[in-house]
């Protein structure tokens, strides 16, 4: 169960939340939910990760307090912005070294754009590092208008199953365009389908060299 977390407090929350939506009650009572999640998840043995991006070190607190003062059954992931670049990243890795945390590993999934590194802070805790591969589809990118360094930050994240309003499960292959997305039936047996295949075998291959030599 992945949880992201645009804020640690009522305040902190309300604060990131439409004008309308800007109650401190409210906020809290999501506060309270997530709180509540996290414990289900803990009583089920169902893994629980929280997704936090740092845009710069004026979130530090929010992350410490992530850590603090929520369930140390969670895993947290810091998500370094990609609009705020090397401020972002200087930020994260300032907070882990507040923390005392020691890099132990490095994880690359081939054939999608999200990797990440593993943290081990003084107490044991892991915390995680989550950082962007340049991961293009071969095909569906070439054609795309948005395919450059600019407008596709995040490039191919990897396949997402969505519900559309006939009750139908959609497969999609961007996180910003949803026209090519397609109905599962149709994606099992399409081209698409192959070209994610190719693309994870030959980043498969590509990554296994690199680290052989
Ligand atoms: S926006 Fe989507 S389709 Fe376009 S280049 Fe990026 S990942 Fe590919």
């Amino acid at each position: 169960m992945n949880f992201s977390v645009f804020g640690t407090t009522a305040a902190e929350l309300a604060e990131v939340q439409h004008a309308r939506y800007r109650d401190p009650d409210r906020a809290q009572r999501k506060i309270d939910a997530l709180k509540r999640s996290i414990a289900e998840c803990e009583a089920h043995g169902i893994k629980a990760s929280a997704n936090i991006v740092v845009l710069d070190h004026s979130h530090a607190p929010r992350v410490h307090r992530l850590l603090d003062e929520y369930s140390p059954y969670l895993s947290v992931r810091l998500l370094n912005s990609l609009d705020h670049g090397a401020v972002s990243i200087e930020a994260i890795e300032r907070i882990l070294s507040e923390r005392g945390a020691v890099a132990e590993s490095h994880y690359i999934t081939a054939g999608v754009s999200g990797a990440r590194t593993a943290y081990r802070l003084p107490d044991g805790r892991r915390v995680f590092f989550k950082q962007i591969r340049p991961v293009r589809l071969p095909d569906t990118c070439a054609g795309c208008q948005l395919n450059n360094d600019t407008d596709c930050q995040e490039g191919f994240y990897g396949v997402r199953l969505h519900y559309d309003r006939t009750g139908r499960h959609q497969v999609g292959v961007c996180i910003q365009r949803m026209d090519p997305c397609m109905p599962l039936g149709e994606f099992v047996t399409s081209p698409k389908r192959s070209e994610i295949l190719a693309l994870r075998e030959a980043d498969y291959q590509r990554l296994t060299a690199r680290l052989a030599g």
